[in-house]
């Protein structure tokens, strides 16, 4: 099919893919120094009980305002990052400024909070990873227990044998351990026993058609049921509206974070989502218990 394209198809596609490596080269450029030029920070977002409506834990989401290249998403600079290794100082920088966050909160009111954090495969892989949760929880003054590392279906497949002891490691520490975006990957379901999961996220391309797509409907009502057999935890990810909510709720989802829940915001922002969610009074309905 390739030799059918005309001329001008061909000279498009390879501007595109030119493009391509030309925005990963200049991303990777702009990466470098970055860290110690302190353009990256930590938005949060919140986390809630279906239920109660109640804080119960909040995402750490990188930000990069770069000086050259002004806010880039996360989705374009963390495969550079991932590519050039930058990742493992980033994820370190990540890592300790979330767990400092958290212990900054832990003195106000949110004591019985889980911080979550997104780790890359590389950043597993590398030897000393445990130690240095182990050692961020310790220079923070946190428990094991209020932390949560999120991993994505890629993670379990890369070096499987490896990551299974890893996450093995930092269970017996009593740290969780989530699974991002599911559904989407590549993933067999055997991993979600093989390896120590304590949490389903379900992606947002099935909590989006929720409302009106049976086959979506379905598809997330079987995952709470399945996540449910198997102990595991659920949180929904991208819930965008009240009736999205209000249907993932009775399916027995425990958990929701999305706009609708609310956006991505400072830790001054988050304080006062919690304060204002403390007080609020359980929804009159449920047929679930966690
Ligand atoms: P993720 O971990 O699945 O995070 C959820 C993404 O969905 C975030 O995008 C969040 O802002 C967005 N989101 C949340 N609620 C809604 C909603 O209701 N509707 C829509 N349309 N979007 C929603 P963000 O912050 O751009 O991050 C994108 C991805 O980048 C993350 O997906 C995660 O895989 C990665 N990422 C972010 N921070 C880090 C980090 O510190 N380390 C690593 N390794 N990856 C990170
Ligand atoms: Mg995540
Ligand atoms: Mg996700
Ligand atoms: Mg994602």
């Amino acid at each position: 099919e390739a030799k059918k394209a005309g001329r001008g198809e061909q000279l498009i596609f390879n501007d595109a893919m030119n493009a391509a490596t030309k925005d990963g080269l200049v991303i990777d450029g702009a990466l470098r120094g970055a860290i110690e030029a302190n353009e990256f920070y930590l938005v949060y977002q919140a986390i809630t009980n279906s239920h109660t409506g109640k804080l119960t834990k909040v995402e750490a989401l990188l930000r990069w305002n770069s000086s050259l290249l002004g806010p880039v998403s996360p989705d374009r600079f963390i495969p550079v990052a991932e590519d050039s290794g930058m990742i493992i100082p980033l994820g370190t920088w990540v890592l300790d400024q979330a767990c400092r966050q958290m212990a900054h909160w832990k003195q106000s009111v949110l004591d019985d909070v889980t911080i979550s954090i997104n780790v890359s495969a590389w950043q597993l892989a590398a030897p000393d990873f445990v130690a240095l949760v182990s050692q961020a929880l310790i220079r923070n003054g946190l428990s094991p227990h209020q932390l949560e590392l999120e991993l994505t279906e890629r993670v379990l497949i890369e070096d499987a044998a490896n990551v299974q002891a890893v996450l093995a490691q930092l269970r017996a520490l009593g740290v969780g351990i989530s699974l991002d975006d599911f559904g989407t990957g590549y993933s067999s379901l055997s991993y979600l026993t093989q390896f120590h999961l304590n949490t389903l996220k379900i992606d947002r391309a099935f909590v989006m058609d929720i409302e009106h797509s049976e086959r979506s409907n379905n598809l997330v009502h079987a995952i709470i049921a399945m996540g449910h057999s198997l102990g595991l935890q659920l949180v929904a990810e991208g819930v965008e509206t009240a009736g999205q909510a209000a249907i993932l709720e009775k399916m027995g989802c425990h958990y929701l974070q999305g706009y609708h829940i609310s956006r991505p915001i400072s830790p001054d922002e988050l304080l006062r989502f919690a304060d204002d969610r403390a007080g609020r009074a359980p929804a009159p309905y449920s047929d679930y218990a966690i």
